[in-house]
């Protein structure tokens, strides 16, 4: 159902996008801090980083690299970006590093090294280390190479985190503006949809996708809310059209707004639909140009749009296929006698709840199918256990031979437990922690589970399928 997200993100994986950014920027970009400033203009929703921690991360590099104090003009142009997220701890770390003051000094690869142990892990290096890093300058290693190592540390990023701000990737040969804007978006991203920080790997797979344009910012937006753990939380239509508002128009929603989607969702709009509504809009092109994205097309189709669950507010939510593996081992027993232990007999039902209505299917050929493979498997123990007889003595009687007496048997058991139908329609309601779901006049109380949906399979009038006892449908 989510092959599309799945082979999406496959691709971001592995199209090996590093090889092809060195053409976008051959030489690292000076950043100025001023520009950083009139950047990105959104009234952004996430609460402000906190100033005084952010200070004294900026001042300390001033301390480290450019060794002086920050005069305070400077210091605010620097803060200010990453106060309002809009640069990363690594896109300010490289304007240091990368300034006239900073590369005026002059270094010896040895003084560079010691500046970035300083900078980056806040320590003097070791003997070890500062020799490792100039064996690795003397193989060919870049000091971008080394900027790059030392910056995506983990004490860098402990640091970075520590005053809550976005510490960013940094890609070899790609600009670091541009790396710095797609970084923060995909994690502006990742607090919005999917209401966590971004993790290391998400945020590098993401952004490469994005500054290689092999993934535009609509398919990122995709790829997180038709993901498996956005469908995990169960969301109710309320608050999906919430995240919306907030990721995708960059606002908080009217409570009359929330109730017209909400309202419009409940009564058979698809949430793909409305999602291809938000982020087709001129807001969420903006928001993506404001980050130097491409917002690309927004006319998905095909995902697999929820799960079952009990909602962040509470309210129950179940909606889309599931899928109950069913044990027809019993069943058949009881018409056919023990024939354990030869073999485990399922068949497949499958669930689909969509905006009320409710249809229930039992795959026929499938169904006929493990049926036939079943008996032609255990046919001569079958015969002898229904007729007493082998099936050469059955095949002497009958005056035909023993295979076609094993056919004659597989058919006669094929026609005792055929269905009398493979698709049962009804409705669905949720009420009280439950899907209440009515077919062909039985009702039954469907317990919602970790994206699961259980149902009495007798009192949904299943037995006529022979399907009896819990019966377990998982969201697939
Ligand atoms: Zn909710």
């Amino acid at each position: 159902m989510n092959k599309g997200i799945i082979r999406f993100a496959a691709s971001v994986l592995s199209a090996g996008m590093l090889l092809s950014m060195g053409t976008l920027m051959a030489t690292p970009e000076k950043v100025n801090a001023a520009e950083l400033g009139d950047k990105v203009d959104l009234i952004d929703l996430a609460p402000e980083n906190g100033e005084e921690a952010i200070k004294e991360f900026v001042s300390r590099l001033y301390r480290i690299c450019l060794d002086r104090e920050p005069d305070a003009a400077g210091l605010k142009s620097w803060v200010d970006p990453l106060k309002n997220n809009e640069a990363t701890g690594i896109c300010v770390a490289f304007g240091f590093i990368y300034s006239n003051e900073f590369q005026s000094k002059n270094l010896s690869n040895e003084q560079y090294i010691t500046y970035m142990y300083n900078a980056f892990l806040g320590r003097t290096p070791d003997a070890q280390g500062l020799n490792d890093w100039l064996d690795a300058m003397k193989k060919g290693a870049t000091r971008e190479d080394i900027f790059k190592g030392f910056a995506e540390s983990p004490e860098f990023s402990n640091a970075c985190a520590a005053c809550g701000i976005v510490r960013g990737d940094y890609y070899v040969g790609v600009n670091v503006q541009t790396t710095s804007s797609v970084n923060l978006f995909v994690d502006r991203l990742y607090k919005y949809v999917l209401n966590r920080t971004c993790d290391p790997a998400g945020m590098t797979a993401w952004s490469q996708a994005l500054i290689s344009h092999a993934g535009s910012g609509a398919q990122v937006a995709y790829g997180m809310v038709f993901s498996p753990e956005f469908m995990n939380r169960s969301l109710c239509n309320d608050c999906y059209v919430d995240i919306l508002y907030k990721s995708f128009l960059n606002r908080n929603a009217a409570p009359s707004e929330i109730k017209a989607w909400a309202d419009a969702l409940d009564q058979g709009a698809n949430r793909e639909t409305v999602f291809n509504g938000f982020v087709g809009s001129d807001e969420f092109t903006g928001i993506c140009a404001n980050y130097g994205i491409d917002r690309g097309a927004s006319n998905f189709t095909g995902a697999t749009t929820a799960g079952a669950g009990t909602c962040k507010c509470g309210k129950v939510y179940a909606q889309g296929t599931f899928i109950a593996q069913v044990d027809y081992t019993e069943a058949f027993i009881k018409k056919f006698g023990d024939i354990k232990p030869v073999g485990t007999l399922y068949i497949e039902v499958t669930l689909v709840l969509v905006d009320g209505k409710i249809t229930m299917f039992i795959d026929t050929n499938k169904y006929e199918e493990s049926i036939v493979k079943f008996a032609t498997d255990n046919a001569d123990r079958l015969i002898q256990f229904k007729t007493g007889k082998t099936t050469a003595e059955v095949a002497k009687s009958l005056g035909v031979s023993e295979d076609e007496t094993r056919n004659l048997f597989v058919a006669l058991v094929r026609e005792k437990l055929k269905t009398t139908g493979a698709k049962v329609e009804g409705t669905y309601t949720i009420s009280g922690g439950n899907v209440v779901a009515s077919v062909a006049g039985k009702s039954a109380k469907g317990a919602i589970g970790n994206n699961t949906v259980t149902f009495d399979g007798s009192q949904l009038g299943l037995n006529e399928y022979l399907l009896e006892g819990e019966v377990v449908f998982k969201h697939v």
